[in-house]
């Protein structure tokens, strides 16, 4: 029998470094702090080495299904399964940016939502019985941020499928090509990759009914940080909570829920 293991993704930084630090205080296993770059993941798990925490580190750069599979194969060798699996990766456009919308649109579903979707068809496989996958999903990622009632109820459509959820997320991007997202959509590349963070979450839930896993997404507040350009009325640790509690201490009967920063329960 190894060790348990605990992952997050896009952790040298931000709330996922505070839900790495968490962890290490908190699980009784080993906790992953991985990062797109080497070096900075290493600076970040130095800092916590400081603290007298013990992190261990991996590469893993969610858009690339190398570095997914080089990950996939050094847990699969070296333990018997994930246990606990934060996907906190992601990225956000400022507001003052002046990317065309199509290209923001593109950019972002692809690592906010598609890569997503990939890291969790090439890690799932490793999720053992009684693991919990928390997904950092955003208040942007609440159904109500999309104008048309017709396209919220297909997100909320008891039978969709990952496949049919990626063509409606496409759906968006060809859209904003032509530039007629707007009515439909809302103007929020950010928001619609959220909803889809979401959205996934339920269909994953679902689809793993008979499995004991516990999914969930959650929002963890509005928090000072890099994505915000530190606007945040939040410490890192405070956007940590509720997702610690997720991947910790919520009951086994949370499961296929958005979870508010203040731990409630949100109907999406
Ligand atoms: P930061 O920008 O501070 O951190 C984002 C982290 O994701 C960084 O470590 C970044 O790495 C990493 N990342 C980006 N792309 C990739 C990739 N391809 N592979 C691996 N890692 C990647 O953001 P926050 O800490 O604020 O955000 C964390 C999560 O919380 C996100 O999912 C965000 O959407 C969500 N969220 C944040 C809110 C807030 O108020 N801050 C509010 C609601 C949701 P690098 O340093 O290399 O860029």
């Amino acid at each position: 029998m190894t060790a348990k293991v605990a992952i997050v993704t896009g952790a040298n930084k931000g709330i996922g470094f505070a839900i790495v630090r968490g962890l290490c205080k908190r699980f009784d296993g080993d906790v992953y702090l991985t990062s797109r770059d080497v070096e900075r993941g290493n600076n970040a798990v130095e800092e916590l080495k400081k603290e007298g925490l013990n992190p261990k580190y991996h590469q893993l750069d969610i858009t690339d299904k190398h570095s997914l599979e080089v990950f996939r194969d050094y847990i699969k060798k070296n333990y018997d399964g994930i246990d606990v699996l934060v996907n906190n990766a992601a990225i956000a456009f400022k507001n003052s940016a002046t990317e065309p919308v199509s290209v923001q649109a593109e950019q972002t579903l692809f690592v906010n939502y598609f890569c997503l979707v990939s890291a969790c068809e090439v890690l799932f496989p490793l999720l053992k019985t009684g693991a919990r996958v928390v997904n950092v999903s955003s208040s942007a990622g609440h159904l109500s941020k999309i104008p048309s009632a017709e396209l919220r109820r297909k997100f909320i459509d008891p039978g969709l499928t990952v496949p049919q959820l990626s063509e409606l997320m496409q759906g968006f991007i060809n859209a904003s090509k032509q530039g007629t997202h707007a009515a439909e959509w809302g103007n929020s590349s950010y928001a619609v990759s959220k909803v889809g963070v979401t959205a996934m979450t339920m269909v994953h839930q679902r689809t793993l009914a008979d499995k004991d896993i516990k999914i969930n997404a959650v929002h963890p507040g509005f928090v000072d940080t890099d994505m915000t350009s530190h606007k945040g009325m939040l410490t890192i640790e405070q956007g940590a909570e509720a997702p610690l509690y997720l991947a910790l201490d919520a009951p086994d009967s949370i499961k296929g829920q958005f979870v508010w920063f203040t731990k409630e329960i949100v109907s999406w």
